[in-house]
């Protein structure tokens, strides 16, 4: 728990920074009431509500009158976070869940409030449906534990590990307090190279937690669930706009953060990470590219009015990937990330062929192959000029794609 809150506050909070026993007890006690609140609301009935943050706005979230008074979620059946949201220079601002949020008071009363004039459970219901309806329109109220649609389709407001309405709004606040902690993050810690890997391994998860905040926008689909029992849920496909935003974010951090993640000061004491970042790079474009985010592009484009199509997502990442500046383009980790982007491309394109592929994934392969046609006259025009290292490059990406 202290790593979890190090991870989310430090660079807010110089409370969290120091060895693990030298934090104060209410701070660590705060964290411990908050977990066990969280398993007692499920002793008492509730469900897990991933919706209750985001009920509060972003912004609201580094105000100190807001988070005072309400935490950082509407409710502690969320996987409520510490508030990683939270600037430096926002003093004052509370950064902890709350005690109890809106959400919970109104759902103990409801399911506990005793109802006098009701003879049977039944007659209850009346009186329940009016108390819902009361709060139908206050977002403090929001529930969601359904994540989409189902068949992998994601809502990006039914989060886990999220903060507020605007999940890459937030991803970009907590970016940027990742950095600063990495960058302090020998000082903030310990040079006990054990205990320095430990939480560089723990910053490193909660950044990527953005990733996955984000990429639940690609393809995502917003689901209103109904009470009512004669109406159905609602499905809303994520813009166009919010999904390219979504991949932006992800591309322009991919591209930023080599440097920072490969700290000098850290990898004297525990060894270069550099192996490490691009392994992870490549992970983040094979997800980028699995099937189950281009199906999902796919499918949500087809309930949009306004579709952002799985060619203009693939068009987004070659053009973010392919035209750098010659600095970025002679690093081993830029060549690494385009040589797992066109292997990727071409797996899909295999594999396809082999398993003979069902319905969306035929639509799909349309969109590959043609992204590929491009590369290739593209990658043999870069193969004939530049340094030596870059000629080699590009050529070993021309015998990928000829397979
Ligand atoms: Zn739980």
């Amino acid at each position: 728990m202290y790593q979890w809150r190090f991870a989310q506050t430090a660079a807010n909070d110089p409370k969290i920074r120091g060895s693990e026993n030298e934090i104060e007890e209410k701070l660590m006690g705060d964290l411990v009431r908050y977990a066990a609140s969280h398993e007692i609301g499920h002793t008492l009935g509730l469900k897990h509500n991933y919706k209750a943050s985001y009920a509060f706005p972003v912004d609201s979230l580094r105000s100190p009158g807001f988070t005072n008074t309400y935490g950082t979620a509407a409710s502690i059946m969320d996987y409520a976070r510490n508030n990683y949201i939270a600037q430096p220079e926002d003093k004052g601002v509370g950064l902890t869940p709350p005690i109890l949020g809106p959400y919970d008071y109104f759902s103990i009363q409801w399911a506990y409030q005793p109802i006098y004039s009701a003879k049977s459970p039944e007659e209850e219901l009346e009186t329940l449906n009016e108390w819902i309806a009361e709060k139908s329109n206050d977002k403090m109220y929001l529930f969601g534990a359904k994540n989409g649609m189902g068949d992998g389709c994601l809502d990006p407001s039914v989060l886990t590990e999220s903060l507020g309405d605007d999940v890459i709004k937030a991803a970009k606040y907590g970016a940027k307090n990742t950095k600063l902690i990495m960058h302090n993050l020998v000082e903030w810690t310990s040079d006990d190279p054990d205990n320095l890997k430990e939480m560089q391994e723990a910053v490193l998860n909660q950044y990527n937690q953005y990733f996955k905040h984000a990429e639940a926008r690609l393809g995502g689909v917003y689901t209103f669930e109904s009470t009512n029992a004669t109406h159905p849920d609602k499905f809303v496909p994520v813009s166009k706009v919010k999904q390219s935003e979504a991949l932006n974010f992800m591309l322009e951090e991919l591209l930023n953060q080599y440097d920072w993640m490969n700290n000098p000061e850290i990898s004297a004491i525990i060894g270069s990470y550099d192996l490490d970042i691009m392994t992870n790079q490549g992970k983040v474009i094979s997800s980028l590219l699995s099937r189950s985010v281009l199906v999902r592009i796919l499918r949500c484009a087809t309930m949009s009015t306004q579709p952002y199509t799985v060619g203009d997502y693939l068009g987004d990442i070659t053009q973010h990937l392919f035209n750098v500046s010659n600095k970025k383009q002679e690093s081993n980790w830029m060549r690494n990330l385009q040589t797992e982007y066109i292997k990727q491309l071409q797996k899909l394109l295999k594999d396809n062929n082999a398993d003979g592929g069902h319905a969306f994934n035929n639509l799909i392969m349309a969109d590959i192959k043609t992204e590929l046609d491009t590369f290739r006259s593209m990658v043999t025009t870069k193969a004939k000029k530049g340094s030596p290292s870059s000629k080699k490059h590009f050529n070993y990406l021309k015998s990928i794609i000829e397979g």
